[in-house]
C-alpha cells in the first residue's frame, strides 16, 4: 500500500468522526436485517472506517470484504439523525480497500482493467459489445444455446449470469434521438439529456420517452450522440481517479451555464452526478464549475415536478401501477414525492403502494452480479410485497432495478410490466399506446 496516501486518513475528519453510534440506522440496513451482525451494520462499517482513519487498523481482507458486502443502498443516511454522509465514507472506504490490495487476484484485475478502465472510460466500446450482443441475441444464439441444453452443462454461476442478460435494443439513444429536439411548443427551457452508458444499451426506448417527454413540456433538449459514463460505477468500486477523470469530462461536454438543467432519468446516476464538486475539490481549473454543475443536475421527476408537467390527454386504459424506490432517488438524492405525483397525473392510473417501497432490491449497481446470495434473497422479499400489491405494472426510476425486477418476475413467471414512470408518461402523451419499442419485459 501506498504509505503516504490514504483515502480514510486523508477524509476531512468532521466526516470520519460525525457517527455517535445511537444505532437507529441500524433496522434499516438490509445486510444487518439479514445478519444481525454488528460488522455488517453501517454503525459497524462507519466503526471499522474509522479505525482504519485513526491508523489503529490496516486495511484487511476482511474489512475490504465487508466495504463490498455493504449495498451503499444508503438507507443508513435517510434513518441517521446526526446526519452521517455514509455516501462519502463508502467511495472512500471502497477506495481504500483497492488501494491496499488486499482483493488483488490475477481473475479480478483482468474483469476489473476490462469493465471499469477498458469498457466503461469510453462508450463507443460499450456500442460496440452492445452491437456483438444485439447480434448473438437477434441471430437466435442466445435462444439456441439455452434450448439445446449447452448451457446446463456449465458452472451454476455462469448459468445464473447468463440468465439474467438483458435483452439489447434494436436501437440505441443516437438512432432514436436528434442531437438537438426542439419543444413541441413554446419553448421555455433548454436542457442536456444525459444517456447514460448501460441505459443506452438496454433502455434506449425510456431515453427516447425522457426526451419527448421534456420536449412536450417546452424543453429544448441537447442529447450530443458520442457522451460519457457518469464515473458512478467507478466511484462505488474504488476507482476515484478513473471517477474525477469521467467528470472532468462531462463538465467540458455539458458547461452548465448553457443549460437551465442537466437530465438524468437513472436514479443512480443521478445521486452520484450532483456530487462532482466533492469529487473534484482543490482542482482549480474545474471545482467551481463542478458546483455549478451539481446545482444544475435534475432527476428527471425533480425536473418536471419543478416546471410543473402539463396533463395528458385522459385517454389511457386504466392500470394499476405500483412504485418502488431506487435507493439512489429516494436516500441519495431524497426525491420521493415527485415520482409518485407524476404517476398520479396520468390519466387511468391507479397508484397503489408498495410495502418497503425503499427497501433495496438488490439491485445495487452490480451487487447482483458479485454478491449474489444477498442480492437474491432482497430480490425475493421485494417480489413477495409486490405480489401482493396485485398491480399489473411496477414503475421506478432506474435502470438496474428495472432489470432486477424483471428478472425477478421472470423468474417467478409473473406477467409483469416493468417501466419507467417517465415511459408511462410519454404513453400518455401520445395517447395511451404502449412503447415504441420492445422493452425488457418478463412476458
Ligand atoms: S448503505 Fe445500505 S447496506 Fe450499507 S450500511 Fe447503509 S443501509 Fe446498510
Ligand atoms: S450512522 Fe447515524 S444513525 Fe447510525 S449509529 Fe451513527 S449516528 Fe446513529
Amino acid at each position: 500500500m501506498n504509505a503516504t496516501h490514504s483515502h480514510l486518513k486523508d477524509l476531512d475528519y468532521s466526516v470520519v468522526q460525525q457517527c455517535m453510534h445511537c444505532g437507529l440506522c441500524l433496522p434499516t440496513c438490509p445486510t444487518y436485517d439479514a445478519t444481525k451482525i454488528e460488522r455488517n451494520s453501517p454503525r459497524g462499517r462507519i466503526a471499522l472506517m474509522r479505525s482504519i482513519a485513526d491508523g489503529k487498523l490496516e486495511a484487511t481482507k476482511t474489512f475490504a470484504d465487508e466495504m463490498y458486502f455493504c449495498l451503499g443502498c444508503l438507507a443508513c443516511m435517510t434513518a441517521c439523525p446526526a446526519g452521517v454522509n455514509y455516501a462519502e465514507l463508502f467511495e472512500h472506504a471502497r477506495a481504500e480497500a483497492e488501494q491496499s490490495g488486499v482483493l488483488d487476484s490475477p481473475k479480478r484485475s483482468v474483469i476489473r482493467g476490462f469493465t471499469l478502465r477498458w469498457l466503461f472510460m469510453d462508450l463507443s466500446r460499450l456500442q460496440l459489445v452492445g452491437h456483438v450482443m444485439r447480434l448473438y441475441q437477434q441471430l437466435g444464439l442466445q435462444a439456441f444455446l439455452r434450448r439445446s441444453g449447452v448451457m446446463k452443462l456449465m458452472p451454476k454461476r455462469l448459468q445464473e449470469l447468463e440468465a439474467m442478460t438483458p435483452t439489447v435494443q434494436d436501437k440505441f439513444s443516437s438512432d432514436l434521438i436528434d442531437p438537438i429536439t426542439p419543444a413541441t411548443d413554446v419553448k421555455k427551457h433548454r436542457v442536456a439529456m444525459l444517456i447514460g452508458c448501460a441505459q443506452d444499451l438496454i433502455f434506449s426506448d425510456v431515453n427516447r420517452d425522457t426526451v419527448e417527454v421534456l420536449a412536450e413540456n417546452g424543453c429544448e433538449v441537447v442529447t450530443p450522440h458520442d457522451q460519457h459514463c457518469c464515473g458512478s460505477l467507478h466511484a462505488h468500486n474504488g476507482e476515484w481517479e478513473l471517477a474525477q477523470r469521467l467528470a472532468r469530462k462531462n463538465i467540458d461536454q455539458f458547461p452548465p451555464e448553457q443549460f437551465d438543467a442537466i437530465i438524468t432519468n437513472a436514479g443512480g446516476c443521478g445521486s452520484h452526478l450532483k456530487h462532482y464538486a466533492k469529487l473534484l475539490a482543490g482542482d482549480a481549473a474545474y471545482e467551481k464549475r463542478a458546483h455549478e454543475w451539481d446545482h444544475k443536475v435534475k432527476d428527471i421527476h425533480e425536473w418536471l415536478a419543478q416546471i410543473g408537467v402539463k396533463t395528458p390527454p385522459a385517454t389511457g386504459s386504466a392500470k394499476v401501477v405500483t412504485y418502488h424506490e431506487s435507493c439512489h432517488l429516494c436516500h441519495g438524492q431524497k426525491i420521493t414525492n415527485q415520482p409518485r405525483q407524476l404517476l398520479k397525473a396520468i390519466p387511468g392510473v391507479t397508484l397503489v403502494e408498495l410495502f418497503e417501497a425503499n427497501w433495496c432490491c438488490g439491485s445495487a449497481g452490480i451487487y447482483n452480479l458479485t454478491q449474489p446470495e444477498m442480492a437474491g434473497e432482497l430480490l425475493d422479499r421485494k417480489m413477495k410485497h409486490i405480489r401482493s400489491t396485485k398491480c399489473e405494472v411496477v414503475a421506478t426510476g432506474n435502470p438496474g432495478c428495472l432489470l432486477q425486477i424483471v428478472n425477478g418476475a421472470k423468474k417467478e413467471g409473473l406477467p409483469l410490466r416493468v417501466a419507467h414512470p417517465v415511459t408511462l408518461l410519454a404513453e400518455a402523451y401520445r395517447g395511451g399506446g404502449n412503447s415504441k419499442d420492445k422493452a425488457q419485459s418478463s412476458k
